[in-house]
């Protein structure tokens, strides 16, 4: 209903709407609520509609970040009300709901850090159950993206097609790369192997950019990992660019794109990229979607002010899909 002045004179005297705040009973502590109700929010990108589900969150110590000072990322950080170090941010996963099918972007971390693994549990409390899943779309294979995917070597999406570029699943399996690999980093290979053993041929590797399925295209963002990307759902100001790894901390990586994560395969690569996305997607009034940026993640860059390179303005909660 569009509101004018006199409707909504007339309305209010035709319902007066009486509350009786005294009335309310007490809750006792222990009744005090801890959490948020199931976190997950929808939105429209093209035809398709998009389902933000959050999969949980990790607290990040700001050593993880490169190119800037603990006392420089806690400013930012108290800048952006976050609080003091560690910084929270999120894991997050889209469920895409087209006319012929059910994709889903990344699949959280199934409880590989403590606060993770809600994902299949909010799936369906979303009422999207996982066989109706018919393809997952990997942005990359970091633990907190690629282990929900499966559990004890069989897949938690019994009927899906797996899809990750082809130089992804390439890094990721080589027994080459798990030698050379510091003993820190050997148990991202492990994981990723067996999340993509468990799908066996299912496992559909693309090369280059462009339509993954119909309707969702390949960003190549290649840098924080060898092969990863970015997928867009349909196009202009009504589409949707889920960028997966671009931004791990918002409140520092915005104002400061030069600044990378500990995580990177290649950190001169991943902060080029960074860059040159965020330049794009402000200029051309994309909307984005992040795994790592605070539930539901939805929003647009713009050009930051005084000495900090861009801001993040998140959209406003959509109460109808239209
Ligand atoms: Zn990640």
């Amino acid at each position: 209903m569009h509101l004018s002045r006199r409707n909504f004179v007339a309305s209010a005297l035709a319902a007066p709407v009486l509350v009786r705040f005294a009335s309310l009973p007490a809750l006792a502590k222990s009744d005090m609520p801890s959490g948020q109700v199931t976190p997950i929010y929808r939105t429209k990108a093209g035809d398709a509609v998009v389902t933000a589900v959050s999969d949980g969150y990790l607290e990040l110590d700001v050593s993880l970040l490169s190119n800037i000072s603990p006392e420089d990322a806690a400013a930012l950080l108290h800048q952006a009300f976050r609080g003091k170090p560690p910084v929270t941010t999120g894991v997050n996963a889209f469920v895409v709901q087209m006319a012929d099918r059910t994709a889903l972007i990344d699949t959280g971390a199934a409880g590989a850090f403590p606060e993770t693994g809600r994902l299949v549990d909010r799936l369906t409390a979303a009422g999207i159950s996982p066989e109706t899943v018919d393809d997952v779309l990997l942005t990359h294979l970091h633990p907190d993206h690629v282990g929900g995917l499966a559990a004890n070597g069989q897949p938690n999406f019994p009927n899906a097609i797996v899809h990750v570029h082809r130089k992804e699943r390439d890094y990721w399996t080589s027994e080459e790369n798990k030698a050379a690999a510091p003993d820190g980093a050997k148990g991202m290979f492990d994981l990723a192997s067996a999340a993509m053993t468990a799908y066996g041929d299912r496992v559909k590797p693309f090369d280059g950019p462009g339509e993954v399925v119909p309707g969702i295209a390949a960003r190549e963002l290649f840098g924080h990992t060898p092969g990863h990307c970015g997928y867009q759902i349909g196009e202009g100001e009504d589409g949707l660019l889920v960028w997966g790894d671009i931004v791990h901390v918002a409140p520092i990586q915005f104002p400061r794109p030069d600044v990378g994560i500990s995580f990177d395969s290649e950190p001169e690569k991943a902060i080029a990229t960074r860059k040159a996305l965020l330049d794009e997607v402000a200029r051309n009034r994309t909307r984005i979607a992040g795994m790592h940026i605070a539930f539901p993640s939805l929003g647009h860059v713009v050009e930051g002010t005084g000495d900090q390179a861009y801001d993040f303005v998140p959209s406003a909660w959509q109460y109808d899909l239209g």
